[in-house]
């Protein structure tokens, strides 16, 4: 028996087992900003080593970056985020809630994303007259019409924040790649890559999202995992195509089935794209597929602007025909925060076992938090305690581990499962002559007799790491 969680169920789970809290809690909460526990950390970190692995280490022609997240505010003007980066936001005026219209009219199967507000509100209108539109909150049908709400988070640097104006204002970005185009003549010039090339980054990004409430998939402070791949034009068909295949194999790799994820083709393009897909995951607490990551020929829009409002000459010379040009991008797009939900969603199995249920997360070991766990049978006997605690000491260097002394081995096992560590180690009497151990196996529950001679090579074999 298998079930998939309710987003309650998830969220008290996060919270209860270290992974994930809402941000400020004693202090009330922040509306869609969490904060990863122990567990949520390791678990982030993995994952995006992971993706980092695949992207810089496992493709030579992409390279590191790690820009900063305030950039010269200038910058979002040239890229359109200061005039267009918005949603269309609806009103609840019975209970207040701040809604999004395109969200609303997506559940009448009308699809409104980037389209004009005018659009919008004929939409809305119709719904309205025919007492269809209702707050998913409260119920209620009192709804204003849809507004433009910029997304972009303000700060100030180098000027208080009672003085700010249009003029000093800077920007919390809201994606990372703006610092990949903005570096994009200082790799030119320091490290010479010839076309194609991409560059990778990872980091912070904050968007004063409209609608909280959908846990850790929409929140106004994420990480972007985001990589540009700069190339000739007539290269964009094949490689965008590569890129495609590359990024779905990977959801594969890591254990994510087919049918739990699909691909939604942009029908509406902005003008400078030529083509656009996302990856969408089945979420079934959010209602079905949504995305988690966007692959997007983007032509050679955002280097062009930015050479245009910088003034600096943002194009590339071939160094064997001496053609200069402005490369083309395609990009690879992911939030972290949404590849940490779709491999908690995934993994979350309860099933049913001899003495009863168990609930255990059923990660790649690759991804789990911790990747073994070190018992002694009993903690009241010195000499299992000492040699569990020898155990522990020789892989530790090796592997995040976790000792367990407490409550009986089942209670243990249990607590493990529950965090996803793929192998449990037991030391037992038997341990004490035999200079063996149990190893057990989270999946299958299977136990195996171990020598302690061959102890690293066994896990090394069955981690895979
Ligand atoms: P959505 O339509 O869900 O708002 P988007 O199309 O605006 O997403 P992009 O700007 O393409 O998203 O960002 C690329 C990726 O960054 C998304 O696929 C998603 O994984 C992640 N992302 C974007 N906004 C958020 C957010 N507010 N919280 C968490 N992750 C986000």
């Amino acid at each position: 028996m298998s079930k998939k969680p309710e987003m309650s169920e998830l969220v008290a789970f996060c919270k209860s087992r270290g992974f994930a809290y809402q941000s400020s809690e004693i202090y009330g909460g922040m509306s869609a900003i969490y904060d990863y526990g122990h567990y949520g950390t390791l678990l982030k970190n993995n994952i995006r080593d992971a993706w980092w692995k695949n992207m810089v280490q496992e493709h030579a022609e992409v390279l590191a970056l790690d820009s900063a997240i305030f950039m010269a505010p200038l910058a979002w003007k040239a890229s359109g985020h200061l005039d267009n980066f918005d949603d269309p936001q609806v009103d609840c005026k019975t209970c207040k809630a701040r809604l999004r219209a395109d969200h609303l009219l997506e559940e009448f199967g009308i699809s409104a994303d980037k389209q004009p507000l005018d659009f919008i509100n004929q939409e809305l209108d119709k719904l309205k007259k025919e007492n269809k539109l209702k707050c998913p909150v409260c119920g209620g049908c009192d709804l204003t019409p849809a507004k433009r709400f910029s997304l972009m988070v303000k700060s100030n640097i180098g000027a208080p924040t009672d003085e700010l104006t249009d003029e000093n204002v800077v920007y919390l970005r809201p994606e990372t790649c703006g610092g990949i185009y903005l570096n994009y003549k200082n790799i030119i010039d320091s490290l010479h890559p010839k076309l194609p090339f991409g560059v990778a980054q990872v980091g912070k990004a904050f968007r004063n999202e409209i609608i909280a409430r959908q846990f850790i998939f929409r929140t106004r402070e994420f990480e972007q995992m985001e990589m540009q791949y700069f190339l000739r034009p007539e290269q964009m068909v094949e490689k965008f195509a590569a890129w495609k295949a590359d990024r779905w194999q990977w959801y594969l790799n890591f254990g994510i089935q087919a049918e739990k994820i699909r691909w939604y083709k942009h029908e509406k393009l902005a003008h400078y794209a030529s083509d656009a897909y996302d990856i969408e995951y089945d979420f079934q607490f959010l209602g079905g597929f949504k995305e988690i990551e966007g692959i997007h020929a983007r032509g050679d829009w955002d280097l062009s602007q930015h050479g245009k409002f910088s003034g600096c000459d943002l194009s590339y010379t071939d160094p064997y025909t001496n053609e200069k040009f402005i490369p083309h991008i395609m990009e690879t797009s992911v939030g972290l925060g949404r590849l940490f939900l779709m491999f908690l969603d995934q993994a979350y199995t309860k099933e049913s076992v001899n003495d009863g249920e168990r609930l255990v997360l059923k990660l790649d070991p690759r991804l789990s938090p911790i990747k073994v766990a070190v018992f002694p049978l009993l903690r009241n006997k010195p000499e299992l305690v000492a040699l569990a605690q020898d155990v522990a000491k020789r892989l530790r260097p090796h592997y995040q581990l976790e000792f367990d002394d407490h409550g009986n081995i089942g209670k243990r096992y249990r607590r493990q499962d529950e965090i996803g560590t793929p192998l449990t180690i037991t030391v037992d009497f038997d341990s004490l002559t035999n200079q063996d151990v149990t190893v057990r196996e989270r999946d299958s529950m299977q136990q195996t007799r171990v020598s302690l001679a061959k102890l690293e090579e066994y896990l090394h074999e069955k981690l895979g790491l």
